[in-house]
C-alpha cells in the first residue's frame, strides 16, 4: 500500500474530506508531487465524511490509479473530528500527518514537517497559523474568544492551534487509546503533551468551494472543547449559588427588619427583579448541568464513534471491521 516498498519510514497523510470534489484532484496531485521526492514512503488516507457530491467517486478513481491512496467512506456526515479519528485508526505509518483537504494547509510544508520530525526526534510537529488567513471578522473574534476561554478553563495553550500536524506512531497509538465520543482533536493532542516542535505557516486561500462549518457547527465544537477539557462551568454554578446566598442573607435581613419595624410596604420592583435574575441563573445552571449530562449519556451509550460504509480496500463488500 505504499508507493515504493522499501525500508524508508512510512508517513501516512490523513485527510478528512467533505464536499471537496472541486479541489480534491489538484490538491492530491500537489501532495503526491511533493511527497514523491521526499526521503520517505507515504500513503494517503482519505476519509470521505459522507459527501453527497463527487468526492467519493474521485477518491475511488485516485485509489485505482495509485496504490498509495486509501479511501474510506463514512456512512454519513459525522463531522471533521470523527473523520480525523477514522483516519488515525486506519493509518499505518511510522508518523501520521493530519491536514485539511481544501488546500488551506499547504502541501509545500510537508517536507519540512517530515524533516523536522526526523531531525529533532520530536513526537509532534505542530504547524501553527501565523495569521488566520482570510477569515471573516466574526470568525476571528469567535475563535479568539473561544480559545481564550478554553485556555483559562483548561490551562492548555491553544494559540494558533490548527489540526495541521505530524504525530509519531507513539503519539498516534496514545491518541487512539482515548476512547471518548466527544472528540476534539487539537485539544486532545494538547492534553497528551509529548515533545512538540512548532513550525509557522500561512493559511492559504480555499482553492474552491466554501467552508462547510456553519456558526452552529463551530459553536457545537466550542462547547465540546470546553466541556471535554474543563468542569469549571459546573463550579460556576456552585459559585453563583454562593453569591446568591450572601445576597439573600443581606436582603432577607433587611426585609425582616422593615417588616418588624412596620415599614414593609413597597418592594414590588425588588421582587420582580429577584424573580428574573434568580430565574435566569437557575435556567443557565440547569443548562450547564444538562450539557454535561448529555455528554455523559453519549459516552455511556458506548456507540461506535463512526461507521464506515465503503472503502477502496474492499471494493465490493463493506469492511468487516466497520465497527471502529
Ligand atoms: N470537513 C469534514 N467534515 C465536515 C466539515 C469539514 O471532514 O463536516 C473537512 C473539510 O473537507 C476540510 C476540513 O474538514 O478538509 C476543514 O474544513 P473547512 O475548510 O470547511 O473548515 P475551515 O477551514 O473553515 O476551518
Ligand atoms: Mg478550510
Amino acid at each position: 500500500m505504499v508507493d515504493t516498498p522499501s525500508d524508508k519510514p512510512l508517513v501516512s497523510v490523513v485527510i478528512p474530506v467533505f464536499q471537496e470534489a472541486g479541489v480534491l484532484q489538484v490538491f492530491l496531485a500537489s501532495i503526491r508531487q511533493v511527497l514523491s521526492v521526499s526521503p520517505v514512503s507515504y500513503e494517503l488516507v482519505l476519509v470521505d465524511d459522507g459527501s453527497s457530491d463527487d468526492t467519493w467517486p474521485l477518491i475511488m478513481q485516485e485509489a485505482k490509479s495509485s496504490s498509495a491512496v486509501r479511501g474510506f467512506r463514512l456512512s454519513r456526515n459525522f463531522g471533521k473530528e470523527l473523520a480525523i479519528c477514522a483516519g488515525l485508526e486506519k493509518a499505518r505509518g511510522d508518523a501520521v500527518i493530519v491536514m485539511d483537504g481544501d488546500g488551506q494547509h499547504p502541501a509545500s510544508l510537508l517536507p519540512e514537517l517530515i524533516r523536522l520530525w526526523q531531525a529533532s526526534g520530536a513526537d509532534v510537529v505542530q504547524a501553527v497559523k501565523r495569521t488566520r488567513g482570510e477569515e471573516s471578522l466574526s470568525n476571528r473574534v469567535g475563535a479568539l474568544l473561544f480559545y481564550s476561554i478554553l485556555e483559562k478553563l483548561s490551562g492548555f495553550d491553544f494559540k494558533g492551534a490548527s489540526d495541521f500536524k505530524l504525530m509519531s506512531r507513539k503519539v498516534v497509538d496514545a491518541w487512539l487509546r482515548m476512547g471518548e465520543r466527544n472528540v476534539f482533536f487539537r485539544g486532545m493532542t494538547a492534553w497528551m503533551g509529548f515533545t512538540t516542535v512548532q513550525i509557522p505557516f500561512e493559511v492559504a486561500r480555499r482553492a474552491s468551494g466554501h467552508s462547510t462549518w456553519s456558526y452552529l457547527k463551530r459553536l457545537k465544537l466550542a462547547i465540546t472543547g470546553i466541556t471535554a477539557f474543563s468542569s469549571m462551568p459546573l463550579q460556576f454554578v456552585t459559585f453563583a449559588g454562593g453569591l446568591f446566598l450572601v445576597f439573600s442573607i443581606f436582603l432577607g435581613g433587611q426585609t425582616l427588619y422593615l417588616k418588624l419595624a412596620g415599614r414593609a410596604v413597597s418592594g414590588f420592583a425588588t421582587v420582580i427583579l429577584l424573580e428574573l435574575i434568580i430565574g435566569s441563573f437557575l435556567m443557565i445552571s440547569l443548562g450547564i448541568i444538562g450539557e454535561y449530562l448529555a455528554r455523559i449519556y453519549r459516552e455511556v451509550k458506548g456507540r461506535p464513534r463512526y461507521l464506515v460504509s465503503q472503502s477502496t480496500e474492499t471494493d465490493k463488500n463493506p469492511p468487516q471491521d466497520f465497527l471502529l
